[in-house]
């Protein structure tokens, strides 16, 4: 994985390395080179798949990481206010919950603590690569397996895993004259904490979630802060507490409590189904919260005409802060709203013709999500790769499969992101449907699988059609949407939908040999 810093030449523009020079293990070269499942990402959905694969008994695995540790995600998210805006009882595997999160909603810290913790409790560490980029995967039909080239050598696996995050490459805005910028730029997800920020001119790119957090975490240390919006979010309480120790302790002795906790939370977010996806209307009551909390934080009339959001609420994903208004409203912030133009060497100009001063840019622009650039490195069947087979948009039979690319599972793959609830319940589903598939394969001794293409369109056409009816296809311009303007990220329901329709491996769909 890669971390932003100033370049040897001294310039802004951001620059690569690998976080932590020693990795947990160097890859082995005596290690086996063929395996029935080779998994790409030791994240969330990566690990959960090894954990998963191993209770059934699988053993013979490998997860290929390029990263030295282990967390996806969360291991790169540590910028400063890091915090998972989805409760923490929810926001982790159902087969190992933690009775102890210190807050209902947890920092990154501890959610890669969990991440760490979780992958020694059920020992699948050792199948871990670390230090291990996929570079090509490649369905070599005549051996019905996938040959895998990697930074550390060539493997092969009958089964390919792609677990690799859609929210793992940083998205940077190419501005015109970045390259001359003498201060340090980094990305969120690329933070360098051996920058001391104290003092400093800080330009902060963005108003998603996560430039939020970082706004008040900085905001009292800057000499000054320019936040650079183009769309003003939509922002609702954080309902955040510190889960008191005598809870915690009561979640370890009585595990039914955390289980029940967990459910009232996940019946609680599927209630949010209502308003993104059936009835609109129902967004009238999230839109009146986030007004008056905007206008009890901001008592500027000009500041708050600024911050007003002039889209439909929910669209993009709305964010949660008790913090971010009143950082904004600190006499060393202030809010740019016109456009920018250029980056000079000490100094970002906007199309007002303003220079504002800038020491450090700090990118909060988001991801590469509907064009991941490790879409180019898998081959199907017919040699082409998945970004060539998604050239139209990204699509999959039940956000799980790829027709042309027999033995492949993607994780988290198209339409199965969420607006309302935990991403971990929908990588579990898809784990039970990966169980299954590798079962029915034993048992008809099959060898390959691969879904028919008609099935894969039909499926997709079926989804278009829920979204056009969403909040989030309502006009505004988010990561939700590729290019072309097509959703090809969300899931658009309840997600036990999700999970009921993944609970078995669907044979008919697909062609097996
Ligand atoms: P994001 O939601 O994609 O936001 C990117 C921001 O950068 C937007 O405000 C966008 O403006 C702005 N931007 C992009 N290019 C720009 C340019 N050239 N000039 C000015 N502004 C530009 O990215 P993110 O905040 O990293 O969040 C991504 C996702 O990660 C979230 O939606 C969430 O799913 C996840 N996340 C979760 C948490 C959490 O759980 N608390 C925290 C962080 C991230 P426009 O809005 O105008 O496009």
């Amino acid at each position: 994985m890669t971390q932003a810093t100033r370049n040897e030449a001294g310039t802004g523009a951001v620059e690569h390395r690998v976080p932590n020079s020693a990795p947990e293990q160097e890859p082995d070269a005596g290690a086996p080179t063929h395996h029935r499942v080779a998994i790409i990402g030791a994240g969330f959905a990566g690990l959960g798949a090894a954990i998963s694969l191993t209770q059934a008994g699988h053993r013979d695995l490998v997860v290929l990481e390029r990263a030295s540790t282990l967390g996806g995600t969360w291991r790169d998210n540590q910028y400063p206010g890091s915090q998972c805006d989805v409760p923490s009882h929810l926001y982790s595997f159902s087969f190992a919950p933690k009775p102890d999160w210190s807050r209902s909603f947890a920092e990154a810290k501890e959610i890669q603590q969990y991440l760490q913790d979780t992958a020694d409790r059920f020992d699948v560490r050792r199948h871990i690569r670390f230090g291990t980029e996929v570079l090509d995967a490649s369905w070599d039909a005549a051996m019905q397996r996938w040959e895998i080239t990697t930074s550390g050598g060539t493997l092969s696996a009958d089964i390919l895993i792609g677990a690799y995050g859609p929210l793992s490459e940083p998205a940077i805005p190419a501005l015109p004259g970045i390259d001359t910028f003498s201060g340090v730029a980094m990305h969120s997800a690329q933070w360098n904490h051996d920058v001391d920020l104290t003092g400093k001119r800080v330009a902060v790119i963005g108003t998603g979630a996560s430039a939020i957090q970082i706004v008040p975490s900085i905001q009292p240390v800057v000499g000054h802060l320019d936040l650079y919006q183009r769309t003003a979010p939509w922002v609702v309480p954080r309902p955040d507490r510190e889960i008191k120790p005598w809870l915690r302790r009561a979640y370890r002795r009585v595990p039914g409590l955390q289980k029940l906790a967990r459910a009232a939370i996940y019946w609680n977010r599927e209630l949010l189904v209502f308003g993104f996806s059936k009835h609109p209307r129902l967004m009238r009551l999230p839109r009146k919260v986030a007004l008056e909390h905007l206008a009890r934080q901001v008592s500027d009339p000009e500041l708050r005409a600024s911050l007003t959001p002039t889209f439909d609420i929910g669209c993009k994903r709305i964010l949660l802060s008790n913090d971010y208004y009143p950082a904004l409203t600190q006499s060393n912030s202030s809010v740019v709203t016109d456009p920018i133009t250029e980056v000079c060497e000490h100094a970002i100009v906007t199309a007002d013709g303003v220079e504002h001063p800038t020491d450090v840019i700090v990118y909060g622009t988001g991801f590469h999500v509907t064009d991941h650039p490790v879409a180019q490195r898998i081959h199907g069947a017919d040699g082409h790769s998945l970004a060539v087979a998604w050239s139209k948009g990204m699509e999959a039979y039940r956000g799980s499969t790829v027709a042309g690319f027999p033995n492949f599972f993607t994780l988290i793959g198209p339409n199965t992101g969420l607006g309302h609830s935990s991403l971990v319940f929908m990588i579990e589903s898809q784990l039970t449907y990966v169980l299954d598939c590798l079962r029915t394969l034993d048992e008809r001794g099959a060898r390959t699988f691969d879904v028919h293409r008609e099935i894969q369109d039909a499926y997709n056409d079926e989804l278009a059609t829920q979204l056009d009816q969403t909040v989030w296809n309502a006009g505004c311009a988010s990561w939700y949407l590729d290019e072309r303007g097509r959703n090809t990220t969300l899931w658009p329901t309840f997600t036990f939908t999700y999970r009921s329709m993944l609970r078995h491996f669907d044979a008919d769909a697909y062609d097996l040999h």
